[in-house]
């Protein structure tokens, strides 16, 4: 199936500092899809971009809340919910998108997770996992085809466009 142009769009989603090697909460070999995105980006008229954008008192960060450790799983307003390393707080360079990306043709930026008591992720495109343990990030794309999303490398998306 072809899809017209005016219906794609390179969706990159929360690349920044926090999450690369070096950040708060790095995903291992994560400046990997750097290149891949560089090599995308010029061939989408349409990007948008998500960005994890937590205030300082985040409810999903264990440092606040006593005895909790990042990878703990907490009950939160009746939700399970991952503790994690305090990361990508609002105004700070790990917030920010990696200096090594073009942003200034991106159409929207949506930033997420700022509402203290609700952690949020959304959005998939080029992707490495955090992988708390080994297999999650395999473990979660075997979820998503099973759930009837269509995964593609990013040499088969460059035949949509
Ligand atoms: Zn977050």
């Amino acid at each position: 199936m072809r899809i017209n142009n005016s219906q794609v769009a390179l969706l990159l989603v929360d690349v920044q500092n926090d999450f690369l090697p070096g950040g708060a909460l790095a995903v291992k070999e994560g400046d990997r899809i750097l290149p891949v995105i560089q090599k995308l980006q010029g061939q989408f008229s349409r990007i948008l971009a998500t960005q994890d954008f937590h205030p300082k008192d985040h409810e999903s960060f264990a440092a606040n809340h006593p005895s909790k450790n990042p990878g703990d799983v907490i009950d939160l307003h009746g939700l399970p919910q991952v503790l994690w390393p305090v990361h990508c707080v609002q105004g700070t360079w790990g917030a920010a998108f990696s200096e090594q990306l073009q942003t200034s043709s991106w159409e929207a930026i949506f930033q997420k997770g700022k509402n203290k008591s609700i952690d949020s992720y959304s959005g998939f495109d080029a992707t490495r996992a955090v992988n708390l343990r080994p297999q999650d990030g395999e473990k979660a794309l075997e979820e998503l085809k099973h759930a009837g999303v269509k995964l593609m490398e990013s040499t088969q998306v460059l035949t949509y466009v």
